[in-house]
Formats: structure tokens, sequence, C-alpha cells
């Protein structure tokens, strides 16, 4: 736990100060005793003040013996600053105390970017590792600005929620059993009501889908269902998570290269998770229902086979020609539970297809949605989150791929276009409810550190599913 505070650079062990490009101090100057000997400094080290660029400077005399100065590059937007501070976090994780003017630069949410970028930057998953490489860092102090204890606590609970679902795609497959998901659900908050559907609640339900992925696997599927009702919210928007514990591809199984990171297959489902959680923790005024269709996907005796049928919570059949595009028939059954709700908006999220990765690369999301105004919804909520999406169309002409000779429709529709096709299934799900599908194949895990994102699981959608229910939320003026 870091303290994170208002308060003077004389408490910290080092400050650090944000530069724009063309080596403009962007705040916090006054802190430094020696500008001139600072340019000159910055000038000698070849430090411009570019984005992800940061320098040492020890201080002869100052508030502080050392300065580290971070590039903002040509204009301090807010995921300039996430990103910068991250790199400040990285930077300076062997010192006790940081004092930081980064906040202070003058443009909005600039405390809830500085925090989260922070506390992500310093995001490490070593629940496996004997001796985890601790960091140092106590406290961060914020230094100048007109700095709410509200905005500092709010911004803690949205990194918390990110660092929660990183951790939980982080964990091996071996130690998160649909079960075991299901009890971490139970607990996340007294504000979170949970009704869990285990092995008979799901065959009696009718989760056909979750039934059918869940065959080849010895461990037992779950349906998760979490609800935060606040009493004076009007609206009401329901997240569905792809919860592949791990994706093996079932009998139409993945080559072994493709299978290394398949325990992240469940990331639209902690997405979820952490969402609901930090929407309950920040007491938005929203009705939220969170829904997780948990399962592996394993080649067991009694595994799916390609030809079989299975029959979805609505009714709806689907002929399953390959057992590996299994995410849209668990899909499939949180959709249709989903929509029961009655919501004004209902996201699914789920690392559904690598046709999504081929089209969009490692950083972008695939956004689809039934209509415009949903679309700019979720996408205004991805820019404000500074999660990246790109809207795909639903091409109606291409529902004929899908078409099956035995069921209402098939899962799999060939190599072209698999993402669009993928989400045309999903879309037999939703009936009338305005409706976003974010296939987030790339952006859900990372093979690299950089900035606030760490090797692995990456969180994202967290904080583009809050910012959606903050844009939802009710303003009851009393
Ligand atoms: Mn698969
Ligand atoms: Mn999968």
């Amino acid at each position: 736990m870091i303290d994170i505070k208002t308060g003077q650079p004389a408490d910290a062990d080092i400050l650090v100060i944000p530069v724009l490009a063309e080596r403009v101090i962007a705040a916090g100057s006054e802190h430094v005793p020696d500008l001139d000997s600072l340019s000159s400094l910055m000038d000698s080290h070849d430090f411009t003040g570019k984005t992800g660029e940061s320098l040492f400077v020890q201080l002869p005399r100052g508030p502080t013996e050392e300065l580290l100065l971070v590039g903002l590059g040509d204009e301090a937007d807010t995921e300039a600053l996430r990103r910068a501070a991250a790199v400040a976090a990285r930077k300076t994780k062997t010192y006790r105390v940081v004092a930081t003017t980064m906040h202070d630069v003058g443009i909005d949410s600039s405390v809830d970017a500085v925090v989260v970028g922070t506390l992500l930057g310093l995001y490490s998953f070593d629940e496996y590792k004997s001796k985890p490489k601790e960091s140092r860092v106590a406290a961060l102090v914020l230094v100048g600005g007109d700095v709410a204890v509200s905005e500092i606590a709010d911004a803690v609970i949205v990194a918390d929620a990110v660092s929660l679902a990183r951790d939980l795609i982080n964990r091996p497959a071996w130690d998160k059993p649909p079960a075991a998901i299901a009890d971490i659900a139970l607990g996340l908050s007294a504000d979170v009501s949970v009704k869990v559907y285990d092995k008979t609640g799901i065959e009696e339900a009718g989760f056909g889908g979750l039934i059918a992925v869940n065959l080849g696997a010895d461990r037992p599927a779950r349906m998760v269902v979490m609800t935060y009702s606040p009493q004076d919210a009007d609206k009401t928007v329901v997240f569905v998570g792809k919860g592949i514990v791990f994706d093996s591809g079932g009998l139409s199984i993945k080559p072994a290269s493709g299978m290394e990171a398949m325990k992240t297959d469940m990331a639209g489902a902690a997405a979820v998770m952490a969402a609901v959680k930090a929407i309950a923790e920040l007491k938005l005024s929203v009705n939220v229902v969170g829904i997780t269709p948990l399962t592996e996907n394993l080649t067991g005796g009694s595994a799916l086979k390609p030809g079989d049928v299975m029959r979805a919570y609505n009714g709806k059949t689907i002929e399953v020609l390959n057992t590996d595009a299994e995410g849209r028939l668990v899909l499939a059954d949180g959709l249709a539970l989903g929509i029961e709700s009655e919501p004004d908006l209902i996201i699914d999220i789920a690392t559904l297809t690598g046709a999504c990765k081929v089209a969009l690369g490692n950083s972008i999301a695939g956004l689809f949605a039934s209509t415009d105004e949903a679309a700019a919804i979720v996408a205004a909520a991805a820019e404000s989150a500074g999660e990246k999406v790109w809207r795909l169309p639903l091409e109606p002409e291409y529902r004929s791929l899908i078409e099956s000779d035995i069921a209402d429709m098939k899962n799999t529709a060939g190599r072209w276009g698999g993402a669009i096709t993928a989400a045309l299934i999903l879309a037999e799900f939703v009936g009338d409810t305005p409706w976003v599908h974010l296939d987030i194949a790339g952006p859900g895990r990372s093979e690299k550190s950089e900035h606030y994102i760490s090797t692995g699981g990456t969180g994202f959608g967290v904080r583009t599913l809050i910012e959606v229910a903050r844009s939802l939320e009710s303003r009851h003026d009393s």
C-alpha cells in the first residue's frame, strides 16, 4: 500500500517535475533553485522533454537533493500524463518518498491520471516468486495544485481494480478453477450481491453454451451474476465477460505455442469483476449487472465434438464446427441472460478472435455496436480512459456465412472477416437491447512492459467499463 497525499517537496527524497517538448517545465518550476543551470543540464544530456524521456538531476541546494525530469511531449494530455507518471514511478521505485508536481499541469482528470499511472507503473505480479522484488516506495506526495482527497481516493479505487484484473489474468489456470473465481466474486464488495450457478444450476437454467464448452473439462463450470443496485439509480448497464480459464482449443486443438498465453482467455471476465467492484466502491448511481460464464476448454473424454449442436439459453441452436471458437458459445448464454434485466445498454468484453488482432494489432480493441448511440457512449468512455478502440462493421451480408445446414447457425465461418462473423453470432443473443461488443484479443494481454502496461494481463477494459458507468450515472439534485 502506497500512501498518496498532498504535501511539500521537503517531505520527500526526490521530486518529479514534468517537462514539455522544447524543455518547458510544465509545473513546479518554483521548486527549482537555479533554472538556468537546469536548462543547461537538460541541454548537455540531450533531454528535450519528449514522451518517455527522463533525466535524474542532483541539486546543489534545493528542497530535495534530487530531481527527476520526465518528458510529456508536445502536449500535456491525460494519456501522456498517465504514461509519464508510470515512467517516473518505474524510475523512482528505489526511493521511499516521492514528490511530484505532475498533477498540476492544468488539464482535466490530472490527479486521476498521475495516481493511476503511478500505481499501474509499479504493478508487478509476484504471487509465485519466492523472493518478490518489492518496490521501496511508501508514499507519493502531490505538490501544488488544488487536490481533493476524494479525487485521490477515487483514483486509487480505479488503479486497484485494474491491478485486481491483472492478478486474476496472470494467475495460472491451475489456481483459478471456475469455482475459485466465483468465490472471489462473492467477496468483491458488500454492496454487490452475487448469484453463482453451479453445475446443477447451470443445467437447470439451460446455459447450453457453457455446458457444451465445459464437457471436456473435469472441473465444473460456473455462471456468476454480480448485481450492484444503488437506491437512487435510473439507468442499468449489463457487462458480460468471457471467462475461459484456459483455452486449449478443445478437440480443434491449438498448436503448443498458441496455448502458452491461454490462461489469459478470461481477461473479459476479470475486467467485468474488477469494474463492478470499482463502480460499487465509487458509489456510482447506476445499476450494474456483471455476468461471467466461467469454464476451461479442454479435451477430456466427454469433450464437445465438431459437428455437435448446442442449444443456448434463449433456445437458439449453434452447430459447433470448430471447438476453438468457444468464447461465442458461452457469451451467447451470458448475453441472453443479461438482456433479461432490460438494461439501457449491454456490453460484452472478450479475448474473442485472432482475426481482430490481425486487423487492429496489439493496442486496439475492436468495437461492434448495434446502434450508433451505444457505440458513441463506449467510444467516448474508452477515449477518456486512454484505452484504444476502433469500430468495425456488423455487416449484414456476412450473416449468410454463419448459416448452418442443421441448426440456427454455425459457430465458425472460416478465416476472412473472423472478428465480424464472431460478432454476428453474438448479435443473435441480444434482441433489441442496445449492445456493444469489445474484442480485446489484442490489448487484453501484453508481451512487453512499457509505461503503465506490464507483461501479461493488462486489465484492458476495466477503466472503459467504469467510465461507461460514470457516463450513465444519474445526477439527482437535492
Ligand atoms: Mn478458442
Ligand atoms: Mn478462447
